[in-house]
């Protein structure tokens, strides 16, 4: 079947290794990979390999259960087990800045019982 894939995204040159990435986790339909400007001691990025915008553009359950798996395979790789953080930005308000759906997985230390 087709790649859902835009040409001008950074996350999707990613996905296909295009552009080089600490990946922590990977199977068909997701990858994992280390943030280049981590907010925690562990922040591990985890995207559907084909391209929606964010978690509303229609990502099938198929893959949002594929990137479930993938969150516990990264706390597992990362030892986090005393927990961690799961975070998605949609659109301006939430400061989404690359418009490739994707989950932030923060840990490896308290964060704190506030969301922001
Ligand atoms: P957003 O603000 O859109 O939710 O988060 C985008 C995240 O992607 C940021 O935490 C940023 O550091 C990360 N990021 C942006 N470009 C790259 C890149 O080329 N490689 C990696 N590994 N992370 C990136
Ligand atoms: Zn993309």
């Amino acid at each position: 079947e087709l790649a859902l894939t835009d040409t001008d995204c950074i996350f999707c040159k990613i996905a296909s290794h295009e552009i080089p990435s600490t990946i922590v986790y990977e199977d068909d339909l997701v990858i994992a990979f280390d943030d280049l400007s981590p907010q925690a001691p562990v922040h591990t990025l985890v995207i559907p390999k084909d391209h929606y915008r964010d978690i509303t553009d229609g990502v099938p359950a198929e893959t949002l259960a594929a990137m479930t798996h993938a969150i516990d395979e990264v706390a597992r790789a990362k030892g986090l087990t005393d927990g961690f953080r799961v975070i998605t930005n949609k659109g301006a308000d939430a400061g989404q800045t690359v418009m490739h759906f994707h989950m932030h997985v923060l840990g490896g230390k308290p964060l704190g019982e506030g969301l922001l």
